[in-house]
């Protein structure tokens, strides 16, 4: 079962949005703060000036305007020629009449003034300011002083500027922070995960993880690797022992066999005697031509073959099985259990009927086991079968679909009692009287199947039960194919 897959481009971005904004809203927030204060800071120190300066000539043009003395108040205002802020001054009269006015050399256009009762005035990026000359309570005139406020336009735009750049150095530095914490943590995890994936999926624990990482990350690791330490020690001692419980069960399936084998090889010596016995008959008479006994000691060759055949088969059943799993073409399997097998249950009585899939797919395992799976199935099914008086029949089938390969072992012995079904499988377990049953067999094949990545499943069918071996199998047939047979 693999995990459900969840979009690490996502968590990504989440972590990129987040460290982003932790590391520029307070720069932006802080450079707004930055910005309007020198603005307004920028602003009340040119409206302080200009105050000073407005009140300095109301001061000074109250006995101009008291004298209606215009060249006197020019004079005044000449004096603002010193100062590069004030761009343009006016004094009006009681009557609100220009009276006299300066203008900074590099202004060319008048200012038309519409707001003589706005103390300060912002407009067409200038500054405006009125100041009423009042003396004794009498109202002589007015004073409008207008300064440029460019140099303020042109710090906001510096400001921005800056804060613009600020913001962007900083986006870019913590994208690379991010860049580089995610790459330093990404990797062990990413390591991690293809390690967890493989041992989920091959079931192998001889690969380890190296890090330099002297941190969490280090330590998860060293403790992935310990755990990885002990799983394979654990999986060596679990093979171990299977691999002795496999042996005993074969061998106890050999013993089992041990009459079935006889019955096989009865056969081919019976032919053998006869023959010599013919043979040495007809050398007594003195009948014996050459193309007579030539026929029939190649009679007595080819018996000798199929025993040494038979007897070659148990030798290899008995040993065990080579370590690395190797593809196994299962209509083999079927066929080499019934060389084993066959003889013996055809004198019981039993009909075999076999369906083989032509053009099978291999799997992967151990001939010689999956061997002793089915043989496990055909001496129950034997066991099942003579006990009733009932049609005696066992259909053995290969057959595939799509990427699972099925071994089925049908009988008619009646079937499993539905109380016994959940126990079968249990090591030791077993109906059988005693010196018959190990009650291993089942078990053990369990044992061989699921270390192939496959199941057995179980059912009772019309008259009897039915053992269904599931195999994966071998990803290309062809390849296979041309590889080993
Ligand atoms: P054993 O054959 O030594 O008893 P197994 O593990 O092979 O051990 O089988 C366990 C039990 O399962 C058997 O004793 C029998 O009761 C039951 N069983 C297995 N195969 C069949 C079958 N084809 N029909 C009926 N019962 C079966």
């Amino acid at each position: 079962m693999s995990p459900p897959k969840k979009n690490r481009s996502v968590f990504f971005y989440r972590r990129l949005i987040a460290v982003v904004a932790i590391n520029v809203l307070p720069l932006l927030v802080l450079s707004g703060l930055l910005y309007s204060y020198i603005i307004s800071d920028y602003k009340s120190n040119l409206i302080a000036l200009m105050n000073n300066q407005i009140m300095l000539l109301a001061t000074t043009s109250e006995s101009a305007l008291l004298f209606d003395d215009a060249e006197a108040a020019e004079s005044v205002l000449s004096t603002l020629e010193l100062n590069e802020t004030i761009q343009y001054t006016q004094i009006y009269n009681a009557d609100n009449q220009l009276f006299a006015q300066y203008r900074h050399p590099e202004i060319i256009n008048d200012t038309v003034i519409e707001h003589f009762d706005k103390a300060v005035e912002f407009k067409n990026n200038n500054i405006y300011i009125n100041y009423k000359i009042i003396k004794n309570g009498e109202y002589l005139g007015l004073v409008v002083m207008s300064a440029s406020t460019e140099g303020l336009a042109a710090q906001k735009d510096h400001l921005l500027l800056i804060s613009v750049l600020t913001l962007l150095g900083s986006f870019i530095l913590a994208s690379l922070l991010n860049w580089t914490l995610q790459k330093r943590l990404n990797t062990p995890i990413r390591d991690l995960i293809s390690l967890v994936h493989y041992v989920t999926k091959h079931k192998r624990y001889h690969k380890r993880l190296t890090t330099d990482q002297n941190n969490e990350f280090g330590d998860l690791i060293a403790w992935v690797n310990t755990m990885l330490n002990t799983m394979e020690l654990h999986e060596n001692e679990r093979k171990a022992s299977s691999a002795q419980i496999i042996q005993a069960s074969k061998l106890a399936t050999l013993g089992e066999m041990a009459t079935s084998v006889a019955h096989e090889l009865n056969q081919p010596l019976n032919v053998i005697r006869m023959a010599a016995d013919n043979c040495r008959r007809k050398v007594s008479t003195g009948t014996a031509d050459t193309e007579y006994l030539y026929g029939k000691l190649s009679r007595i060759e080819q018996q000798t073959v199929r025993a040494a055949a038979i007897i070659d088969h148990m030798r290899m059943f008995g040993r065990k099985a080579e370590e690395d799993p190797a593809p196994v073409d299962p209509r083999k399997v079927v066929t080499n259990a019934l060389d084993l097998m066959g003889e013996q249950l055809r004198l019981a009585g039993i009909e075999l009927v076999t369906e083989l899939a032509e053009d099978c797919p291999f799997v992967l395992g151990h001939t010689i086991q999956l061997e002793q799976v089915l043989l496990n199935f055909l001496t129950n099914a034997r066991d099942a079968i003579v006990q009733r008086e009932d049609e005696a029949k066992i259909t053995l089938r290969v057959f595939f679909d799509d990427e699972v390969v099925q071994i089925s072992a049908e009988d008619t012995g009646g079937g499993i009692p539905e109380e016994i079904l959940p126990r079968i499988f249990e090591p030791f377990f077993t109906t059988k009287e005693m010196g018959k049953g190990t009650g291993l067999g089942l078990s053990v094949s369990y044992g061989i199947i699921r270390d192939m990545n496959g199941t057995i499943v179980v059912e009772n069918i019309d008259n009897g039960a039915r053992f269904k071996i599931l195999l994966p199998c071998v990803r290309s047939v062809d390849k296979t194919k041309r590889h080993f047979s």
